[in-house]
């Protein structure tokens, strides 16, 4: 009875340490993924997800990608401060959010840089979308009155013949998105 008790003891923190294991890498991986700062995925994992939507892209399934980098973000952390530029990127990150579907993806790049995908949807659609996110950010309020954040976007549609790593893809939005700031900010530009 002894060595029977003993044994289910024995079974019952195995699996407790198995679950917490379970647990430990799950968080490690979350942290591998996301951004601290706005819980969005990293660009590690937007590079996998524009993987994925390239490999659709070549079954027949269009898809939208777009960078998004806030305008003069420098000036908003030089005249308010690093932690309301902070709250810009956080809050900014929740737009992005509310305003994609489920089977859209969002990601922080780095800095004041997001990089969006939408799934299923063409460069002519995806532009009524991305004005709409454009104007949603420019629309923010904040506890300050006199600031203001905007942002330009340069998009693009994968194509079918794109490399998997969607290096041309990417930079014909950056490309675009450097004719936006060029074009005064706050705009998008298809590239
Ligand atoms: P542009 O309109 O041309 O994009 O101008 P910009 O000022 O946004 O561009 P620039 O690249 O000169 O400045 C980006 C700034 O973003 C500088 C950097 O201090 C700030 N930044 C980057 N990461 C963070 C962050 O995590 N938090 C805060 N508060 N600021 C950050
Ligand atoms: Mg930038
Ligand atoms: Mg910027």
């Amino acid at each position: 009875e002894a060595q029977r008790r003993a044994l289910t003891e024995a079974n019952v923190q195995r699996e407790a340490e198995i679950r917490e294991r379970v647990r430990a890498e799950a968080e490690l991986m979350h942290l591998a993924t996301h951004d601290a700062l706005t819980g969005l995925p990293n660009r590690r994992a937007f590079g996998q997800m524009l993987e994925a939507a390239v490999r659709a892209a070549r079954e027949g399934q269009p898809s939208t990608l777009a960078l998004l980098d806030l305008d003069h973000f420098k000036a908003v952390n030089d005249e308010h401060g690093h932690s309301q530029g902070d709250e810009v990127l956080r809050s900014t990150a929740r737009t992005l959010r509310a305003a994609l579907r489920n089977d859209d993806d969002a990601a922080r790049l780095g800095g004041e840089e997001f990089g969006v995908i939408l799934r299923g949807t063409s460069a002519a659609d995806a532009s009524a979308l991305l004005d709409r996110l454009r104007q949603e950010i420019a629309d923010q309020r904040w506890d300050l009155p006199d600031l203001r954040v905007t942002t330009s976007i340069g998009f693009t549609e994968l194509l079918p013949e794109e490399s998997v790593d969607a290096r041309s893809a990417l930079r014909r939005a950056d490309a675009a998105l450097y004719e936006a700031k060029e074009h005064g900010r706050d705009r998008i530009l298809p590239g």
